[in-house]
């Protein structure tokens, strides 16, 4: 309860430097609301505290033959939900040859495998001029981590009434993330999924490691939160090799659904070759992690 989380003296002794109760109150009402709030996608697909949705796919919707690949490797897996990023922020403007955004008409691919497999998709928008085109296809619209902030996008997805992934930029308080969440009810949509990334962090591990998962982000999220959140373990630690245990760590405190990169030959995606799973140890991944959500009475769907 969010009343026992804070002292009734607020001096001094206010237990966080961050979310104060006049947030609460004041700045973050709605996504602070006690309401306990499912997210509903369509009649099979629900983010709730029973249930945990993996969405998985290619990092870019980088042509035709590959979103059919993965996406038949998902449907078989029991899963519901496929990443087809077919617009995508790049750290870098230089692009690999291989692959150019492939934009509408890689919406276009992802219309057909979602009528091929019933799969529902989800797609991020970069920019409110691609969100009308994006809508027609998508099922779920994602706001990725640089663009958290971008305060008349998630205003424009909000008003498509379409469940929201909202990723937490990766130097964003949580205050600021549920600041942003608020744009997005404030527009009267509820179907709000937040989204832990990963977060900048001295590079302690890997010299090229870009991300910490900030697992912690979670469980505090959730003492806040009674919309799902859920996590990215992919983009958070950038290495295959971590994705498995922080898939893991992110069920055990209490995620309601997780993004995980999948690609048959990972080492030939064109973005971030070294952060999906190949579909071997994605289906080891899956089967752990159905074990696990199960001690914690979650079905992962
Ligand atoms: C993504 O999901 O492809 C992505 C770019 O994520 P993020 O915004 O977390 O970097
Ligand atoms: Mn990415």
């Amino acid at each position: 309860m969010i009343k026992n989380l804070y002292v009734k003296n607020l001096s001094n002794k206010q237990p966080t430097k961050d979310i104060t109760l006049d947030d609460i109150k004041n700045k973050i009402p709605l996504i602070t609301s006690k309401k306990k709030i499912d997210v509903r996608v369509s009649k099979e697909i629900v983010f709730s505290e029973s249930t945990l949705p993996i969405i998985s796919g290619p990092n870019g919707v980088e042509s035709r033959e590959l979103i059919f690949k993965i996406a038949k490797k998902i449907k078989s897996l029991g899963l519901k939900i496929l990443r087809g990023h077919a617009y995508k922020p790049l750290t870098f403007p230089y692009r690999s040859k291989k692959y150019l955004e492939t934009k509408n008409e890689g919406m276009d691919w992802c219309d057909e495998v979602k009528k091929y497999t019933g799969l529902n998709i989800v797609t991020e928008v970069t920019e409110i001029k691609y969100l009308d085109r994006i809508n027609q296809t998508a099922d779920i619209l994602q706001i990725g981590s640089r663009n958290m902030q971008n305060l008349e996008l998630l205003k424009e997805c909000a008003k498509t009434s379409k469940p929201i992934i909202l990723k937490r930029h990766f130097g964003a308080s949580l205050r600021d993330l549920l600041g942003a969440a608020e744009h997005i009810l404030v527009e009267g949509n509820k179907k709000l999924i937040l989204c832990e990334r990963g977060i900048s962090a001295p590079h302690t591990h890997k010299e090229t490691s870009r991300f910490i998962l900030d697992v912690q982000a979670i469980s505090a999220l959730k003492e806040l939160v009674r919309y799902p959140i859920i996590s990215d373990p992919s983009h958070a630690s950038f290495w295959a090799n971590y994705v498995p245990g922080l898939t893991y760590a992110s069920i055990a405190v209490g995620c309601d659904g997780l993004i995980i990169e999948m690609h048959p030959k990972p080492s030939e995606s064109a973005v971030d070759p070294l952060q999906p799973l190949n579909f071997k140890k994605f289906e080891e991944v899956l089967i752990k992690s159905r074990k696990i959500s199960k001690f914690f009475n979650k079905k992962i769907i």
